[in-house]
């Protein structure tokens, strides 16, 4: 049952101003009210996010890995209640969020599987050598630690998969750090039935009281001070760039800085070379389309940029693709608040000089709605415009045509960091284009060869991240088990005496882990 309290720890505390959520389907306010954190409940789950850390960062493996393990089960007990509370929220339809709920509870699965193995820890020992000459040899263990409490804000966009207890907060778990999520107050009704279910967890598998809380807002102001605190050690966000700047300079301003983890825009660049233009057009219209579309353009993947050598070919393959698009039906946008920032962005950039809309004026009947749209450009103009480098957030995708591959290298030099880039091409014409790839590949954190941008595996060697500004910190990933590592700082023993060390660093390898013994990689003991 949705009360909409906070929850501080296990503890369920309403004292702040309220607000509800709003069906973007039915274009009204749902039934629940939702208390915003006052300052006092923010203190007090910080606080006791703090304490829970002295406990729960010398958890075992296996018992993180319980945890985990059972917060997937709870979170399936939820059962339709949370389904249809995310649709209702989010406008999403139920087969959408029973995938992203699968996605959700493979996440923490493969955590689970990860801390229970215990390598991740990456374990490093040196032995001493009393006797080298000219001065003896220490011994020296170093393994990665946890950093202490983490805030993780929750996404729009993923109102499970990136939210309460998505990637985000399964991996700062498997890490050891206690967790405050800022719920999105668009899915505050999802958010607090996942938080029942991590409760009922932590509670089943005897966690510390504090390792979890989760906080409402409406408003910056509940972001903004739990970001200032000065026991919150580390945070994650995913949203716009505004919002993720602002956080990352305020993190950077306090006497204390700490890292912000943020996942802000991307237009996700698609390179169409010619010779696959020439022979694969119905194809790769096809699967533009389906990809623009997809969740209504509302993924950080969404490919909002589409860059090709201008041609007869490119000409007609516009044309299709644009009558392809103007087919597809509109799509139900996360929220009012979101559909006027697709309608407003869209405006800006197809008002621009020389922009030139090809799908058909078809405004939706609902008015969170919307239809997708397609644009083109020459790369002069592109070149010359910066605002139309900027990311529509929805179904909208800017074609760029080329006069010659000079043009079509200094357009990829004039673009900023992304998610991801994409080359369509067959592969002997890559060698060919060898320059340009190059420098897509220094501005992207994944590049997609003949494939389509949205659709994200999660699995280890999966990078979801990239360069300033689809990221605060490109060396980072929030997809995947590499994700563990944000949450994390190495931390050297030296002459360390055995009784005290970590599992992960005794002589015996109790674990039996692989590490780093003088240099070579084995789970052999000492
Ligand atoms: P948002 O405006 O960035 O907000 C995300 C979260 O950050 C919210 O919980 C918000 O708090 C908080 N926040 C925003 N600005 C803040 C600030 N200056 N200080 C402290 N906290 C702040 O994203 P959104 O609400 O999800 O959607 C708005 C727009 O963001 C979209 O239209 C889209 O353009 C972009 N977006 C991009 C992606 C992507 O993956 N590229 C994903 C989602 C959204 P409150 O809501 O409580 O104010």
């Amino acid at each position: 049952m949705i009360t909409g309290k906070n929850y501080i720890g296990s503890t369920a505390s309403g004292l702040g101003t309220t607000f509800k959520t709003f069906n973007p389907i039915e274009n009204s306010e749902n039934d629940a009210t939702f208390h915003e954190a006052t300052e006092q409940e923010i203190n007090d789950a910080v606080a006791l996010a703090k304490k829970a850390f002295f406990t729960y960062k010398n958890v075992s493996g296996l018992e993180k890995s319980n945890f985990l393990n059972a917060i997937a089960d709870e979170i399936l007990e939820l059962g339709d209640e949370l389904i249809t509370t995310y649709t209702k929220e989010s406008g999403l339809p139920a087969g959408r969020a029973t995938g992203e709920r699968g996605r959700t509870i493979g996440q923490l699965r493969s955590f689970a599987n990860l801390v229970k193995e215990g390598s991740w820890v990456e374990a490093s020992i040196d032995t001493a050598e009393p006797n080298r000459a000219p001065l003896p040899k220490v011994d020296i263990r170093k393994m990665l630690v946890a950093v202490g409490p983490v805030v993780v804000f929750g996404a729009s966009n993923f109102p499970l998969a990136f939210s309460t207890a998505g990637g985000d907060t399964a991996s700062a778990l498997a890490s050891g750090c206690p967790v405050i999520v800022k719920s999105h107050p668009m899915h505050a009704g999802t958010g607090e039935l996942v938080t029942s279910a991590i409760l009922k967890a932590a509670q089943k598998t005897g966690m510390p009281n504090g390792v979890f809380s989760n906080l409402n807002s409406s408003g910056i102001e509940v972001g903004t001070q739990l970001v200032k605190h000065k026991d919150i050690k580390s945070v994650v966000f995913t949203g716009s760039f505004t919002g993720g700047k602002a956080l990352f300079d305020i993190a950077n301003n306090r006497p204390e800085p700490i890292p912000v983890f943020a996942e802000m825009g991307s237009i996700n660049p698609i390179v169409i070379l010619p010779n696959t233009l020439e022979n694969n057009a119905e194809s790769i219209a096809n699967n533009l389309a389906g990809s623009i579309t997809l969740g209504t353009g509302q993924f950080c993947t969404n490919p909002g940029l589409i860059l090709g050598l201008k041609s007869d070919a490119l000409t007609a393959f516009t044309k299709n693709l644009a009558l392809k698009l103007s087919g597809i039906d509109a799509g139900c946008m996360l929220h009012p608040n979101i559909k006027k920032g697709f309608a407003s962005t869209k405006e800006m950039v197809t008002a621009q000089d020389n922009v030139v809309v090809l799908t058909e004026k078809n405004a939706a009947e609902n008015p969170n709605f919307a239809k997708s749209q397609l644009a083109t450009v020459s790369g002069k103009t592109f070149l010359k415009n910066p605002k139309l480098h900027q990311e529509v957030f929805g179904p909208f995708s800017l074609v760029v045509q080329c006069e010659n591959k000079d043009e079509l290298l200094n357009v990829s030099q004039a673009l900023e960091g992304q998610l991801t880039a994409t080359i369509l091409g067959e592969s002997e014409e890559l060698t060919n284009y060898s320059e340009i790839i190059s420098f897509i590949s220094d501005i992207t954190g994944r590049i997609i060869f003949n494939g389509m941008p949205t659709g994200v595996e999660v699995c280890p060697s999966m990078h979801h991240g990239g360069p300033y500004p689809a990221t605060t910190d490109s060396r980072f990933t929030s997809v995947g088990t590499g994700a563990i590592k944000r949450f994390v700082r190495p931390l050297s023993f030296q002459n360390w005496p055995e009784e005290l060390l970590p599992e992960a660093l005794k002589n015996k390898n109790p674990l039996s882990i692989l590490r780093h013994l003088n240099g070579t990689a084995t789970a052999k003991s000492i």
